[in-house]
């Protein structure tokens, strides 16, 4: 039988995202700007990540959406396709890409040139996960809740094939047979 491995409880991910927020409004106040700070969601994975954080930011903040695929399974196809677009211009903005997990990179990296290329004022990235171990790409990531093994995770937003998304947790997944 297959199942799910808790790995980060609900608590630990919420304390964490209490300290993300901390410091993203730090580093937005520091600019000194009037402007709210423009969070993007990419969906669909980091939806319930993004909620949260959204709420723990205490900065003027601006919510805007955008989707990828990428993941088929299992195994990244290494393929990024944006398959819904922001509705709001961002140059001269200031921006947070906010993601669930990198794990090779090549997502966050398509999404850094995508977005880059739309002249914000700056471009930031804040990711809940990290699994270094599969990196293929160097990332300017600024905000980083965990670091992970590699392991297929899923819940909190984090899917296998569109299920356990709502997992208040992230749990590691085991195939049959697998531990
Ligand atoms: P990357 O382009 O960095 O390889 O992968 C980014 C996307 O792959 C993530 O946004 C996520 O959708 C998916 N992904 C990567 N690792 C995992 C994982 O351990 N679990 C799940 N559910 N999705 C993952």
């Amino acid at each position: 039988m297959s199942h799910i491995e808790p790995y980060i409880e609900a608590d630990a991910i919420a304390a964490k995202t209490r300290e993300l927020g901390a410091a993203i409004s730090a580093t937005h106040r520091a600019r000194g700007t009037d402007d709210p700070l423009l969070l993007i969601c990419v969906l669909r994975g980091s939806v319930m990540f993004f909620a949260d954080l959204a709420r723990a930011i205490d900065v003027d903040v601006e919510l805007e959406f955008l989707a990828v695929s990428s993941y088929v399974g299992t195994k990244s196809t290494g393929e990024v396709r944006l398959t819904y677009d922001l509705s709001t211009e961002l140059a001269g903005r200031h921006v947070l890409i906010v993601e669930d997990i990198v794990d090779t990179g090549l997502t966050m990296r398509y999404l850094l040139n995508a977005l880059q290329a739309r002249s914000p004022a700056s471009l930031g990235v804040c990711t809940l996960l990290h699994k270094p171990a599969r990196q293929q790409v160097e990332l300017p990531l600024d905000h980083i809740g965990f670091v992970i093994e590699d392991r297929f995770v899923v819940g909190y937003g984090l899917d296998l094939d569109q299920r356990y998304r709502n997992l208040p947790f992230v749990g590691i997944y085991h195939a049959d047979g697998d531990g």
